[in-house]
């Protein structure tokens, strides 16, 4: 497609939407295009680590329902980058959410191992009141205050119903494993709490068809892939923007400038912004100027971007079964359904109930996977601390004193300063019209000054499949196409 003028565009963020976005106005004939990407680094939160000799992702891990229907799949089949299973039909025929596939180990705060027929019903229970979210599909209104009110609700009922012949110790211990896997759906969405998430807009993301793969070598893999297709010089590294200036009416300049941390100053026709909500609600006020619209930035305020970290743990050599995927910590004195703790300064390891394993010949590493504000305090644990809590927990768990991590790593998203946190979520309080509102560009409608100045791209701006790489990805071709269909003569 060719374009009938030469507009100057300026991308802000080269994560996946930023890299999207340009690639697809590079590759429409946009010839004045540049990235100001404000690390030394493309990729943003996808970002792939090391941990000892093993590759681990410090931001996203999976390609989420991956099957023909994801663009991300396609991008990355296309580009040799799946492992051969992720290519099979039956593969991306599953219909599974988010669920971890494979049987888990448990182990409980008494220094038990848990058999996993034991623990199973708990897990049953879980996923069917979980798959009960899905009766508020395109409900309008619902009584229930969260998705965490629902489902402790029907955890209640339906053990009380279906669990009268279970003796008592053993009710006690699967109603605990339920909060181990409460906990994690948590992680899943950089929630607090489940009691924090609403009802109606959890049933707004899409699962797509598809077990969720990694990319072996690692998801930077992929980002590299598409940098080595663009342009070189496209992005200008280490070029924080400080202030969008918009809506110039004079009429011998460009609409916008962007000026940057260093003061350069850079004339652009149209901005195409994509940094994380989370960067975007610690500094709308002073990233725009004028200030953006009262009804998009009260949006950008109400609006929730939680935090999901991992904690990287190598061991000397495995203390759980070979061939599992997963891995439970069940406290036993929990008694309700517990997905958050109460003193976070002492409590917070406690949330981290979940740890997968990293598929690896030569090493023995897992990941531990906590959210909310346990999350946020472990990013500031001392490391000599972090470690200590570490190991009592699992000498606690496993009831053996000779584990020891040989290396831990642990992610820091809550105090990344171009992130503050993982993810959008959609916590209650969430509105589609909110999110209309986010991903409007400036001017908003009814104004008469020139469109399109400010685009808004990034995850946070799909209203199906926010907080993934795939709808991040997607919202960086709709505001690209959003200027190629400005350009490109009707008819
Ligand atoms: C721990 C974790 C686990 C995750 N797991 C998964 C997963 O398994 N699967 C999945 O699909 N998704 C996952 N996600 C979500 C996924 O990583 C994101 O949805 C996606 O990468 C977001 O892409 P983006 O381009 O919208 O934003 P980003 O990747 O955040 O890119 C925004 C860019 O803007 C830059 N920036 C910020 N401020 C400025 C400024 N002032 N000037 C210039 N540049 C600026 C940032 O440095 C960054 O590079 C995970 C995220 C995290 C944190």
């Amino acid at each position: 497609m060719a374009v009938n003028a030469d507009p100057s565009v300026v991308v802000i963020g080269c994560g996946i939407a930023g890299i999207a976005a340009a690639g697809k106005l590079v590759k429409a004939g946009f010839r004045n295009v540049r990235i100001l990407e404000a690390t030394a680094r493309s990729g943003g939160r996808i970002q792939t680590g090391r941990l000892g000799d093993t590759v681990v992702e410090i931001g996203a891990s999976y390609i989420h329902g991956p099957s023909e229907e994801n663009p991300l799949f396609r991008l990355a089949r296309d580009r040799g980058l799946l492992p051969p299973e992720a290519l099979t039909a039956e593969n991306q025929a599953v219909a599974m959410g988010e669920c971890f596939p494979g049987v888990p180990n448990w182990f409980s705060s008494s220094g038990r191992k848990l058999s996993s027929e034991r623990m199973n019903p708990a897990l049953e229970m879980f996923i069917e009141v979980l798959d009960a979210t899905s009766q508020f599909v395109n409900k309008k209104e619902t009584t229930w205050a969260s998705v965490g009110h629902f489902m402790r609700s029907e955890i209640e009922q339906r053990t009380a119903e279906r669990w009268t012949g279970k003796d008592a110790t053993t009710k006690a211990l699967l109603r605990c494993a339920i909060s181990a896997r409460m906990k994690e759906e948590c992680s899943a969405n950089a929630a607090c709490t489940m009691n924090e998430v609403d009802l109606l807009g959890f049933q707004t993301y899409k699962h797509l068809c598809g077990i969720d793969c990694m990319i072996p070598g690692g998801y930077e893999g992929l980002i590299g892939r598409l940098m080595s297709e663009l342009p070189t010089e496209l992005v200008s590294y280490n070029r924080p923007v400080r202030c969008v200036h918009w809506n110039n009416t004079d009429k011998r300049e460009t609409a916008v400038m962007v000026e940057c941390h260093d003061g350069e100053a850079i004339a652009a026709d149209h901005v195409v912004l994509t940094v994380p909500l989370g960067y975007l609600k610690r500094n709308h006020s002073t990233l725009f100027s004028p200030p953006l619209p009262g009804v998009k930035s009260l949006s950008i305020q109400t609006q929730a971007f939680g935090t999901c970290n991992k904690i990287f743990m190598e061991f000397d050599s495995p203390w759980w079964d070979t061939g599992i995927e997963v891995i439970y910590f069940v406290w036993e004195d929990e008694e309700d359904i517990v997905d958050q703790v109460t003193d976070i300064s002492k409590f917070w390891i406690r949330k981290m109930s979940i740890f997968t394993v990293i598929k690896s010949s030569e090493s023995h590493v897992l990941c531990g996977w906590i959210s909310g504000h346990e999350s946020e305090y472990m990013e500031s644990v001392p490391e000599d601390d972090l470690r200590s809590s570490i190991t009592e927990l699992i000498h606690r768990f496993t009831g053996n004193p000779q584990i020891i991590p040989r290396r831990i790593l642990r992610t820091q998203w809550f105090h990344d300063p171009w992130t503050y946190g993982s993810f959008f979520n959609t916590a209650v309080g969430f509105s589609e019209k909110d999110m209309e509102n986010m991903m409007a560009p400036l001017p908003m409608e009814g104004s008469h000054s020139q469109p399109l100045q400010v685009l808004f791209a990034g995850e946070a701006t799909h209203p199906h499949y926010f907080s993934t790489v795939h709808g991040a990805l997607l919202t960086g071709w709709r505001e690209a196409d959003r200027l190629i269909s400005h350009y490109t003569p009707r008819g």
